[in-house]
């Protein structure tokens, strides 16, 4: 509940607004920012330390769960007892991560493919969202002892390549751990608006964000346009961070030392120490430019700048050819590019930095800790929704185009491919049966032009529709994607006023290969989806000219001689018997001959009606 206090001066009535809180719930890392007298500041643990939670939740029994650093220390101790990078996992299936799952060191359950994975520690399954919820709730309790009271609202930042079910999957985390989330916005967006880039609304502005995190690499192109976010390209590698850094250094130490790397393996404790020791080689190399030394047992650790740069100098090349890429994407030259922002940990490597700005040929935006500046941009996101600052809409794109399937199996495209995002369409419809009281909407994702090539994201029905001649109702279908990406489906019969919504909430989530994937499949079969689809209209035309002729013959008894109506049968059948095969032109022509028998007669038809309206009115 809000606090209402008076302001005496004033004799007015303040609300004491509730804190809105920023969070970067990282792969690697995560944490929680506020606003503090208009600066976005990151909360730091209770000795004052650190801002960064990793993002690492280890199992010592179910009651005895830590979150953190803590957690850290038992990574390679107790593998399978120690979370990390769930992230990867939000809304996802198995069949989602089935190529990848030797990366994870825990258990992943695969009891049913298409279903959402679930990990197991001991006896217990966890999904993605209870863990990501763990971690939120360790954020959560952090600012609430620094402020020193309750929060309950939060803005939530995912990578700009995050889809519907991973957004959703994002949401429901947030609300295990008892936040209301007010919205999911981008992870390249709030590192923008952390620089105050886009804030100022006049000037259109270019921004590449290069994010280079723990265990993946994002590059996205943005333009920030009269305070519209809006999504260019993102390219990138879910695989490549400074976890590679450190494996190499590892490497690095291994040859030197002469080690066999499968006796340091066994001995989980030593390759713990080892690992750590990698990170913080690299951290205290790239920050002080000096040589590292230190002496593990008989092992001999250490690294010289020069050593370390030739380390890393792989695994820019590699980024740089994504940026390359994404600009491509985008079709935008470097020189187009206002303003670039370095963000993630990894970012902090001068070597890096630099081949940035090279890159670009611009200096890059590093004032701010790039480990901060997601978590401090969502603080500054979550501010304009408190009202304290001017509202800024944030955009995206469809990646692939939503619609509904129409009769005969067609996707009936509503919000096209590569909209943008909020956005709002609509559509008339009408029923096919005649009495027809209720209608299924099933809606699909896809450039397919049958729903079967496409995915089901959900369905529902709309009841209650007062019995009608097929075709009286109008239905309008409206879909509506917010801001977070989330879509609302609503049908409603405007006649009788029946109405009947769902919010899609997909199953599981679509990686990029097989957004590509889709979207090269309804490329490679544009031309027998083309004839399949004539065939269905064709079909579908025939199926309602079939109904209307025998409809014809019913209504019109008294005025057709029995010549005519079996004529008309004839003809009727004839083009049953086509359109049950598989030949549109032949539907096509039967579907002519029978208009044309049946045209004189229908006026015919129409004189007699009239004659007779004019017969029973009284002059
Ligand atoms: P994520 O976005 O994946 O959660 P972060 O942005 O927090 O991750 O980045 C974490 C990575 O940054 C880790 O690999 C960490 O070792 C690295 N990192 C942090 N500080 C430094 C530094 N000073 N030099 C080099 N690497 C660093
Ligand atoms: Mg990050």
């Amino acid at each position: 509940m809000a606090k209402i206090s008076i302001d005496l001066k004033e004799g007015k009535v303040a609300k004491d607004a509730d804190v809105i809180i920023g969070i970067d719930l990282g792969t690697t890392n995560s944490l929680v920012a506020v606003i503090e007298d208009g600066t976005p500041v990151a909360i730091k643990d209770k000795n004052g330390k650190n801002t960064l939670v990793p993002s690492i939740i280890h199992f010592k029994s179910e009651r005895d769960i830590l979150v953190g650093t803590d957690a850290k220390e038992k990574l390679i101790s107790d593998p399978e007892n120690t979370i990390y990078s769930v992230k990867r996992l939000m809304g996802k299936s198995y069949n989602d991560i089935e190529s990848v799952e030797q990366y994870f060191g825990y258990k992943i359950i695969d009891e049913d493919n298409d279903s959402l994975v679930k990990i197991r520690v001991n006896d217990k399954f966890y999904s993605p969202i209870e863990l990501s919820g763990m971690i939120l709730q360790a954020l959560k309790l952090r600012i609430e002892s620094s402020i020193g009271k309750p929060v309950s609202k939060a803005v939530i930042t995912v990578p700009a390549y995050f889809n519907d079910a991973q957004r959703q999957a994002t949401r429901d985390a947030g609300k295990l751990a008892g936040l209301d989330v007010l919205r999911i916005v981008n992870e390249p967006t709030a590192a923008s608006l952390a620089y105050g880039i886009g804030i100022d609304q006049e000037v259109p502005q270019k921004i590449a964000v290069y994010d280079l995190g723990g265990g993946t690499f994002d590059i996205s192109i943005l333009q920030i346009q009269d305070g519209i976010f809006e999504v260019l390209s993102t390219n990138g590698d879910t695989f490549l961070g400074g976890d590679d850094i450190d494996r190499a250094i590892i490497d690095y130490w291994i040859e030197i030392n002469n080690l066999d790397p499968n006796a340091l393996k066994e001995d989980k404790n030593l390759s713990q120490e080892i690992r750590l020791l990698a990170e913080l080689a690299k951290k205290e190399v790239s920050s002080t430019g000096k040589a590292f030394k230190k002496q593990i047992k008989f092992i001999n650790c250490q690294i010289s700048p020069e050593r370390l740069e030739i380390l890393i100098q792989p695994i820019i090349d590699k980024t740089l050819k994504a940026c390359q890429q994404a600009m491509k994407d985008a079709k935008l030259e470097k020189s187009e590019i206002d303003h670039i922002v370095v963000v993630g940990g990894s970012t902090r490597i001068p070597l890096v930095k630099d081949s940035v700005s090279n890159f670009f040929g611009k200096r890059v935006h590093d004032k701010l800790n790039p480990d901060e500046v997601v978590a401090l941009g969502a603080a500054v996101q979550a501010d304009i929704l408190a009202g304290n600052q001017k509202d800024i809409l944030l955009l995206d794109i469809t990646p692939l185009s939503l619609g509904i399937e129409t009769v005969g199996g067609l996707m009936d495209t509503i919000i096209p491919r590569n909209s943008k995002v909020p956005s709002k369409a609509g559509r008339q419809y009408t029923t096919s049966v005649d009495g027809q009281k209720n209608l299924k909407v099933s809606v699909f994702q896809g450039e397919r032009d049958l729903v079967e090539h496409n995915r089901k994201l959900g369905e529902f029905i709309l009841k209650g529709i007062p019995p009608m001649p097929a075709g009286i109702p109008k239905i309008e279908i409206h879909f509506i994607l917010n801001a977070d990406g989330i879509l609302k489906v609503k049908a409603s019969e405007l006649r009788s006023k029946v109405e009947q919504e769902i919010e899609i909430r997909s199953q599981y989530g679509l990686s990029e290969e097989e957004m590509a994937m889709m979207l090269l499949d309804s490329i490679q079969h544009a031309e027998s989806d083309m004839s399949a689809r004539a065939l269905l209209e064709a079909r579908n035309e025939g199926n309602a000219i079939i109904h209307s002729s025998e409809k014809f013959i019913e209504q019109n008894l008294e005025i057709l001689t029995e010549e005519e109506i079996k004529s008309i049968r004839e003809q009727v059948e004839k083009l049953q018997t086509a359109v049950d095969g598989t030949d549109k032109d032949l539907i096509n022509q039967r579907m002519d001959e029978l208009n044309e028998f049946t045209a004189p007669i229908a006026h015919r038809a129409m004189d007699h009606t009239i004659a007779n309206s004019l017969k029973g009115k009284k002059i």
